[in-house]
């Protein structure tokens, strides 16, 4: 981010715009929404800023902008769509104190105004740094379809309530009491009764919250997906638009946990490979101890929590303490790899059954049945196998597996990043040797990638000998 995004204070302020053209005017019907003192510097402004002028909502100075001119100003514009005039107006205003914008020149300008949805107070601006115009123009209009006309108006009426909502509890009592009123209950009565119908409607609302009986305390096992949050479920989404605290797995990347509520309190439990861990143990008892007050606690894992994630000794902590406690599955590492290689996990005629192998557990490499695992159609997605690839090659071909047999190893599966590197499992430990993938990888045993899906995207595809 080059431009940090943040609201100025201008109400009774000075704001000061050099021009009289179309530029000047284009910025000053947006600073016309504000409650600036407007001063206008422009020798033959436009009959637009007369008007105006005329109606005493700005100042009009008809001479070109001068050396003190923007003392005392929160913020200048140079709009004289004069490059030379612009320079000039734009150093004698940075001498005044005030943040300049040159209008058109980013490089030049302290700040840059973006394009804004009005429904003050709530107002989103939405900014490229200059990148992007057309893509800002279309996330504009496309907020200005969603927001109804009326959430002003909610929110102002909101603002009047929260002296009255802070009686109720805080957290879970008195979040519910606000998404209630802004998200169904202000909507609907705007809708039936009109504006003036609120304040009612919204005090029988408070007294409803106030006699409410608390949440008990309940954890959510949430299936975060492979890392695309594309791929979140919606209730996932939800769970975490609503969560208080949210405990969170190592390899769930912050564009997910971006979307947790912003009050969240995120707490990384990770447990990595051979690296640093939260021990099991202490993972139980952080649980209990979010959980037992009454927040909304979200166990956020990988992929799907009921594949190498601990969920059941997780699960049977809670319920030792009387906690309640549910699952949202998610998308599993091996479906993602599957669907990155365009194959299919099981086959007619092939394989009737997929296994899903781990290549540790808590003493070391992991024993399977190598002997089932090694006759000719089977497939199997190898988790956690990156610096097992030596045991299990061994493994299999000792019990009599082909070396021929084609194996593909997919890194971060659902991210742009994602690497496929196909080989065989004579090959696959040099192989993964050689591409040292860096990101979780998924060990697809059994299959190569789909040859179409091959050809269309050569240059995530090694292929190793
Ligand atoms: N519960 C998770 C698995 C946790 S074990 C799930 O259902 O996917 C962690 C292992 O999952 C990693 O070592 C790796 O083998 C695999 N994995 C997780 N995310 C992955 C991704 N985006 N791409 C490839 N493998 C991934």
């Amino acid at each position: 981010m080059r431009h940090f995004p943040i609201f100025l204070a201008v109400a009774g302020r000075r704001v000061v715009v050099a021009g009289g053209g179309e530029t000047a005017l284009a910025k000053l019907r947006l600073l016309l929404k504000t409650e600036a003192q407007l001063t206008v510097f422009a020798r033959d402004a436009s009959p637009d800023i007369h008007r105006l002028a005329k109606e005493g909502r700005l100042r009009l100075v008809a001479r070109a902008f001068g050396p003190g001119d923007a003392l005392c100003a929160v913020l200048a514009y140079a709009a004289t769509e004069d490059p030379a005039e612009d320079a000039r107006v734009a150093s004698l205003a940075r001498v005044d104190g005030a943040l300049v914008n040159i209008v058109d020149n980013l490089q030049d300008s302290a700040f840059i105004t973006p394009a804004i949805v009005d429904r003050d107070p709530v107002v989103v601006a939405i900014g490229t740094e200059g990148a992007a115009p057309v893509l800002a123009r279309q996330i504009k209009a496309d907020l200005e379809e969603r927001l109804p006309a009326s959430l002003g108006a909610l929110a102002r009426i909101g603002r009047g309530l929260r002296a009255a909502a802070a009686t109720l509890a805080p957290g879970g009592a008195r979040r519910a009491f606000w998404a209630d009123f802004y998200l169904r209950t202000g909507p609907r009565t705007i809708a039936e009764n009109g504006l003036a119908a609120v304040p009612q409607a919204a005090a029988a609302l408070l007294e409803a919250h106030r006699t409410a009986t608390p949440a008990p305390a309940s954890v959510t096992f949430v299936g975060a997906g492979p890392g695309d949050p594309d791929l979140l479920t919606l209730k996932a989404r939800k769970a975490l638009d609503t969560a208080d605290v949210v405990l969170h797995d190592r390899l769930v990347p912050p564009a997910i946990l971006e979307l947790a509520r912003r009050e969240a309190v995120l707490i990384d439990v990770g447990k990595q490979g051979f690296g640093t861990s939260t021990a099991q143990d202490d993972i139980n008892a952080l649980l209990l101890a979010e959980a037992r007050p009454g927040r909304a606690v979200v166990r956020l894992k990988a992929g799907d929590p009921s594949v190498f994630a601990r969920l059941d000794e997780e699960t049977e902590a809670l319920a030792a303490a009387g906690i309640a406690w549910q699952v949202m599955p998610g998308v599993t590492a091996a479906s993602a790899a599957a669907a990155q290689i365009g194959q299919s996990l099981t086959r007619r005629g092939r394989n009737s059954g997929l296994r899903l192998l781990t290549a540790h557990d808590a003493a070391g490499f992991a024993e399977q049945d190598w002997r089932a695992l090694a006759r000719p159609g089977e497939v199997a997605g190898i988790y956690m196998g990156k610096r097992a690839a030596r045991f299990l090659q061994g493994r299999l071909m000792m019990h009599g597996a082909d070396p021929a047999t084609p194996v593909t190893v997919v890194e971060n599966a659902s991210l742009p990043e994602a690497r496929t590197i196909a080989t065989t499992l004579g090959a696959l430990a040099t192989a993964l040797a050689d591409a040292a993938p860096a990101g979780p990888a998924l060990i697809l045993y059994g299959l190569a990638p789909h040859a179409a899906q091959a050809a269309l995207s050569p240059p995530l595809l090694e292929t190793m000998p």
